[in-house]
């Protein structure tokens, strides 16, 4: 039992090690990271609004061929007017004309608004695509700075993740997942000392009849309080 326990200490230190670097990695790729949101934040309003704005440009067209058409009826009407001798007829065609021309400069008032709202949307696109460009170049050169320092630690943490599971495989299965679970709600400790009768845990004062069983080595012992695996530690001395 003695021997399982300095495996469950070993493995918790490397465990506590993983721990602490990957927080570190995590810090050093957050800057990466938000920037990388950033730019696809950009890129995915930039995407938005030249879809509308190539919306924009058909029905723009759309409307000047409708603007066209109307004028090329005015034009056919006016040479007919200039025709016709009958008065009721003559009446009919020139308020036809009268219509149209009100219908042309409605869609010309509408196409003007149109090509109002286009030059706004082409300078947001044109600051938008200048900015993302910045930003892109931002998160190239904060990624080349720490590309080696994450690559460094990745390897690292990929070494001590071996190193961990190989350890981890020498322990008792069950034992091991208790382990793990009291080492992730319990803030990275689960084995821990008892000293001077008390769990260095949770500071409660272990039994004697429990403390004398720690002291035995005789099986796995629990905390009753904090349900961390306790280790027996002499008050003087950190033993070897
Ligand atoms: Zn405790």
């Amino acid at each position: 039992m003695r021997e399982e326990i300095k495996r469950l200490a070993a493995l918790q230190a490397i465990d506590q090690e993983l721990r602490s670097q990957e927080r570190e990695l995590s810090k050093i790729s957050a800057r990466v990271d938000d920037l990388q949101a950033r730019v696809e934040r950009k890129a995915a309003e930039l995407d938005q609004l030249s879809g509308a704005e190539r919306d924009s440009a058909l029905a723009r067209r759309e409307l000047e061929r409708t603007l066209a058409e109307g004028e090329v009826q005015i034009r056919n009407k006016r040479m007919r007017l200039s025709l016709i001798k009958n008065e009721r007829e003559l009446q009919a065609l020139g308020h036809e004309v009268e219509v149209l021309k009100e219908n042309n400069q409605r869609i010309e008032a509408e196409l003007l608004a149109r090509m109002d709202g286009s030059e706004q949307n082409k300078a947001r696109l044109e600051e938008l695509s200048q900015a993302l460009e910045q930003d892109r170049a931002e998160l190239k050169s904060a990624q080349r700075e720490v590309a080696d320092q994450i690559e460094q630690m990745r390897a690292r943490i990929e070494a001590r993740r071996r190193e961990r599971e190989e350890l981890a495989a020498r322990i008792d299965s069950s034992l091991r997942q208790r382990y793990e679970v009291i080492f992730d709600r319990r803030g990275g400790f689960a084995v821990v000392a008892v000293k001077a009768g008390t769990c260095q845990g949770c500071r409660m004062r272990i039994p004697p009849q429990l403390f004398n069983l720690i002291q035995r080595y005789d099986a796995i012992h629990f905390c009753p309080n904090c349900q961390r695996i306790l280790y027996y530690e002499s008050d003087k001395e950190t033993e070897a």
